[in-house]
């Protein structure tokens, strides 16, 4: 993902294309083919053929899963041994970022069950498919929470295990680390430098499967066109709309949060994040965008730089309200266009393996994909519907990462407490 300059020239030209022009190409094309194949009224002819065009989706998605629980792992590993958080901070900043997430995924919900946008177009039936049914017990969660291995969460893609098990390494190896340095040894330093370079190679191959996407987007909606018309789009037009008014939520939540919680002004705050919000919508990444988080933190908006800090670069791993709240809203919009609603009990599960799940997600493009495919598996709901999500995840990315940005900042306005800068020395 560091690419040189040179390394782009050299590229094929279809390669220097942006990804997000790429799947615009594709979804014009997958339209077009979707007409000539019928348009909801397919000849039987073609019946393989477009059943075979789904192959690209099914593909991307099998290697996200994949992919899914070594990322969250070596990501959490990776965030608690590299990041430096000033003593006390810890657990302020912990109980932060829980609250603002949950709220995140409190909006989700409440907006997925307002809107309902699921609702605008189903797959099935109510009740026709049993798939998420499931027995859900809150005692079994709880029971299920310690593996029976300790590598058994990497293979069932459970995230709750993963979780757990990535914590307790993490926070042992953090301790670990600190010791160590206090004594002078460098005995860590293996480890740490085998778990940077294990995240950076599970980056690169993730950068791989991504680069497929424009193909799965193209398969799978000319697969839908073909065989559904245009119908199952509004639906998904209902989605991006309900995605929106919840993220909006989320936004005006934070600008609260701020003007109570905060010496900073809401209004500059907005002013003076512009260019990181720009830069997070237009890179789809809130790592990328972190130096430029951090600097307007310090210079536009006038925070203390250890504040900047703790928001702009352990925010940046840790904190992803966007991607939680994504994941959530996804998970009930599929339950509803596959008619099946997921009771309280099920939306609790859905809550919690979404805070787990945004906490792992990388704060790299299409990283949210990924971890949901854990919440889908949480809740026995098909990952293969997650594919229908593709299409509209590269404009969806885009907006969740400005809020997860977002996040990041009103930590830091929030820790730098009530009292501003050039108040410290009077
Ligand atoms: N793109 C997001 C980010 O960088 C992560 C996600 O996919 O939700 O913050």
């Amino acid at each position: 993902m560091n690419e040189t300059q040179a390394d782009n020239t050299n590229r094929p030209f279809w390669q220097r294309i942006p990804l997000t022009l790429q799947i615009v190409i594709a979804l014009i094309l997958a339209v077009a083919l979707g007409v000539a194949l019928g348009a909801g009224n397919p000849s039987p002819e073609n019946k393989a053929f477009i059943e075979n065009l789904a192959i690209p989706a099914e593909l991307v998605l099998k290697a996200l899963r994949a992919l899914a629980t070594p990322l969250i792992f070596v990501a959490v590993l990776h965030t608690l041994m590299t990041t430096h958080i000033p003593g006390t901070a810890g657990r302020r900043l912990a109980v932060l970022l829980f609250t603002n997430t949950t709220v995140a995924i409190l909006i989700g919900l409440l907006v997925s069950n307002v809107l309902r946008p699921g609702t605008w177009w189903r797959l099935a039936t109510p009740g026709s498919s049993d798939i998420a049914k499931k027995n859900f017990d809150p005692w079994a969660l709880l029971k299920d929470a310690v593996p029976e291995a300790v590598l058994k969460p990497l293979v069932d893609n459970n995230v709750i295990q993963l979780i757990i098990i990535a914590l307790s390494f993490g926070i042992v190896l953090r301790a670990i680390k600190s010791e160590q340095v206090a004594q002078g040894k460098t005995g860590y330093q293996p480890i740490e430098d085998v778990i940077g370079t294990l995240f950076e190679a599970i980056i690169r191959i993730l950068g791989w499967v991504i680069a497929l996407v424009p193909l799965a987007v193209f398969g799978i909606v000319g697969k839908t066109v073909a065989e559904k018309g245009f119908e199952p789009f509004k639906s998904l037009g209902a989605f991006i709309v309900a995605v929106l008014v919840a993220l909006v939520l989320q936004a005006c939540y934070y600008l609260i949060r701020v003007k109570f919680g905060s010496w900073v002004n809401p209004l500059n705050f907005l002013v003076g994040g512009a260019d990181a919000f720009l830069t997070a919508f237009s890179t789809d990444s809130s790592t990328a965008t972190m130096p430029v988080t951090f600097q307007i933190l310090q210079t536009k908006i006038g925070l203390r730089e250890s504040s900047a800090s703790l928001g702009a670069l352990v925010g940046s791993n840790f904190n992803n309200d966007g991607t939680a709240l994504y994941e959530a809203m996804s998970a009930l919009f599929i339950s509803q266009v596959l008619g099946q609603n997921l009771d309280l009990v099920q939306q609790l599960v859905v809550i919690l393996t979404s805070i787990f799940a945004s906490v792992g997600a990388a704060g790299i493009p299409e990283a949210g994909l990924v971890t949901m495919t854990l919440v889908f598996t949480s809740v026995g709901l098909p990952t293969q519907y997650i594919a229908l999500l593709v299409t509209v995840d590269w404009f969806l990315d885009r907006c969740r990462t400005v809020i997860n940005v977002m996040g990041d900042m009103t930590v830091s306005a929030l820790v730098d407490g009530k009292k501003p800068q050039s108040t410290d020395n009077s």
